[in-house]
């Protein structure tokens, strides 16, 4: 009996699907938003007077009055109980990276015992969800787990189908009963805010007369990959951890690469094409597919929206982009690095702020006032990665991650920024003191004129920078692909409020000395280039040079792990960041920091344990086998004198031995649980229990290139990666 039944069983299957027709689809015009209760559908719904109200609360996230709230709810039934809905739930987005909700039924019986449907505002406003099974870290009150979840008007309810029928999703926040923020859709409301707050003053001082409440948008680029179900099934790792933990490289150039190839795209074309009509209804603007650098991966990216509503749709997004890919045979892995050696996964978190009246702040403008306007934004931007470096890589840490940054193919683990030439070439000359004060009182162009050409040349990239400013917005690009983007949008919105902050407080000073507003701006850009023009960096991020660059000549931070990056989140600086934007407060950062270590932890943990179990009933098996094939065949070959070489016998051998005296040292690694502080506990997982898996991996690895393919249980990485 030969072990690669599985394998072999999976190619079988997939080589003999069934040619899978492409369906003609609905027009956008028909779909779009479909299944949206947006504010169209609520004026076509509402009253006047109603509308007037809830649209002022959706636009500017003014309260909402409870008679008000009534009238919406009952709207908002009737429409989602017309789609099909028999359930409704509160939508929210625990400290975890998922998306949680909590079905009830719109459905209670009358005195009579016939059914009704109810749905009031107060059921709409608030929901109560048992709070206790979601992490909390330090927020755990004895008499009070629970916590409860509140509607945030700003991101419209929508109807979700899935195999259980039409649930009506109402987006919320999740919060403790003492008003602590436990999700990731709080701190980002917090964050625009707050970012809100100081952009005013900035342009007040800015002499801007009518200024529109501010917002930040966010348009985000995610990559996957997809892996037929069949081998994923015969693939303990990629269904429990998301990646492959044993993998020999795939040998290149092989002919039948080629030959698979062909039938790669109608299938993921069909798979993209539902994928994103259930987007369209669900008004997510899904603007951009294509193939990705690796062989079975691919890039999703919708047009930007306001960040609140941008992160909801990326969970919804994530959230889909697996339940359809299974519907079509495939495993979506939205993890970091499924494959070693294989270009890995991120998300580039395409970030701007603006608003009504000034527009994009982050965009250089058509007239010198405009760009004195950008320059101070930007200038903003410079000091925040500046001094918040080490925030920034903590909010992308993850396992996973870990995996991707510092690795040569993603960006670096030190945080810097890419201008541009022309724009850094502004921003050096402002700090040299090239940039005299005005002429004639007159306003000054700051040579910024070439910039709106620069913009439109999208060739003008460094791919190897993690924070570069792309012609109208910033692209945070070090983000992990399972990640929500809502870490990175809070980190960038604080950071920038804080810096804001103290541009006002710097121009207040220049003001009142009676300079006028381009020798104030000029001045206290200066000041900031001074002190954070560190932090600006257009070379190759990839290179030693620069590694050694920015942290000894520069004094910036590389912080390679998740067990390095995750302690920023305890220090002063951080604390005071989010104490004084009102973002965070310390216990409610505190208790970020227990969540997001425990998920490092246990992340390593359970990888740790499923390698240990693969290499034990899986390939310990399988190479054995093959030994014991080895002996019998060279039994047979001895007895008529022919004597076999030995050398791969004793290849097998010893590196059986060596992975299994390798699982052996995990094993007991895995059973030290004392540990004198969180950080020291992740520490240990980054060293040493990583260490061990790269140990048992790189023993499994060479035995798969040496056991005989037919032994072999494990689909390989040619087969994962060609075969569609
Ligand atoms: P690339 O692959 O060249 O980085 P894409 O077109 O794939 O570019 O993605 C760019 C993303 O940036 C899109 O989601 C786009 O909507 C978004 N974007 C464009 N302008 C802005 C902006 N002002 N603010 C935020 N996001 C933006
Ligand atoms: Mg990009």
């Amino acid at each position: 009996m030969s072990g690669n039944e599985s394998r072999v069983q999976a190619i079988y299957q997939i080589t003999n699907r069934e040619a899978i027709s492409v369906e003609k689809t609905d027009p956008l015009s028909k779909i779009w938003a479909d299944d949206v209760f947006n504010l169209a559908r609520m004026e076509w719904a509402l009253s006047k007077a109603a509308f007037k109200s809830i649209k002022k609360t959706v636009e500017t996230g003014a309260p909402l009055d409870p008679a008000t709230a009534d009238v919406v709810a009952a709207a908002m039934k009737e429409w989602a109980v017309s789609k099909g809905c028999k359930f409704f739930s509160h939508l929210f987005y625990p400290m975890t990276n998922i998306t949680a909700e909590k079905h009830d039924g719109f459905v209670i019986s009358d005195a009579s015992g016939n059914a009704i449907t109810e749905f009031s505002g107060s059921l709409l406003i608030k929901g109560e969800p048992d709070g206790s099974s979601f992490p909390n870290g330090s927020i755990r009150m004895t008499n009070a787990a629970r916590g409860y979840t509140a509607w945030d008007p700003t991101s419209p309810a929508f109807v979700m189908h899935t195999d259980n029928g039409a649930v009506l999703m109402i987006p919320s926040v999740f919060m403790s009963w003492t008003g602590e923020a436990l999700d990731k859709k709080i701190p980002l409301l917090r964050s625009n805010e707050a970012m809100n707050k100081a952009a005013q003053r900035v342009l007040s001082l800015m002499g801007e007369t009518e200024i529109a409440p501010l917002n930040s948008s966010c348009g985000a680029e995610q990559e996957y990959f997809l892996v037929d179900s069949n081998f994923a099934n015969a693939r303990p790792d990629l269904l429990l951890a998301g990646r492959t933990l044993f993998g020999a490289p795939s040998a290149k150039g092989q002919e039948f690469d080629d030959h698979y190839f062909g039938a790669i795209p109608a299938r993921v074309q069909v798979f993209m094409q539902d994928f994103e009509d259930q987007l369209y209804r669900l008004g997510i603007p899904a603007k951009t597919h294509h193939n990705e650098v690796a062989p079975g991966q691919f890039e999703i990216a919708p047009y930007f929206e306001a960040a609140n509503v941008a992160a909801d749709h990326q969970q919804l997004l994530m959230t889909l982009m697996k339940s359809t890919a299974k519907k079509h045979g495939f495993l979506c892995l939205l993890h970091e690095k499924p494959f070693a050696g294989i270009n890995g996964s991120g998300k580039h978190v395409n970030w701007s702020v603006g608003n009504s009246t000034q527009g994009n702040l982050l965009d250089p403008g058509n007239t010198p006032h405009d760009n004195l306007n950008f320059l101070l934004f930007c200038g903003a931007v410079i000091r925040g990665v500046h001094l918040h470096g080490p925030l920034l890589r903590a909010v992308i840490a993850s396992a996973g991650n870990d995996h991707r940054l510092g690795a040569n193919e993603a960006p670096p683990a030190i945080l810097s920024v890419y201008l541009g030439d022309q724009l850094e070439k502004v921003f050096q000359d402002i700090k040299d003191g090239n940039v005299s004060s005005s002429e004639d009182g007159g306003e000054m162009d700051l040579g910024l004129s070439q910039i709106l050409s620069f913009k439109r040349d999208p060739g003008d990239r460094n791919r190897t920078s993690p924070f570069a400013f792309t012609g109208n917005r910033f692209e945070f690009r070090a983000v992990g692909s399972a990640q929500s983007v809502s870490g990175p949008l809070v980190a960038m919105n604080t950071m920038l409020a804080d810096s804001l902050n103290w541009i006002a407080e710097k121009l207040e000073v220049e003001l009142s000395k009676g300079a006028d507003q381009t020798t104030a701006v000029v001045a206290v850009l200066k000041t900031l280039m001074d002190e954070h023009g560190n932090v600006v960096f257009g070379g190759d991020g990839y290179s030693s040079d620069w590694h050694t660059m920015a942290v000894e000549e520069r004094g910036l931070k590389n912080i390679p792990t998740t067990a390095d990056a995750l302690p920023a989140f305890r220090s002063e600086a951080v604390k005071a960041l989010f104490s004084s934007t009102g973002v965070l407060s310390p216990v409610e950062l505190e208790s970020r920091f227990e969540v997001y270590a425990e998920q490092y932890v246990l992340s390593i943990e359970v990888e740790a344990k499923l390698t240990m179990d693969m290499a034990k009933t899986i390939i310990y098996p399988a190479a054995t086998r093959y030994l014991a094939d080895l002996s019998i065949t060279s039994a047979g070959l001895a007895e008529m004198n022919v004597e076999l070489d030995s050398s791969v016998a004793k290849t097998v051998a010893a590196e059986t031995n060596g992975m299994m005296a390798a699982v052996g040292k995990l094993s007991t690694a895995l059973g030290q649980h004392d540990f004198a502080s969180t950080e020291e506990h992740m520490q240990y997982c980054a060293t040493e229990i990583c260490g061990l898996m790269s140990e048992i991996r790189s023993h499994a690895d060479t035995l798969e290139a040496e056991v005989a393919d037919e032994l072999w249980p494990l689909p390989k990485y040619q087969e994962m990666l060609f075969i569609k």
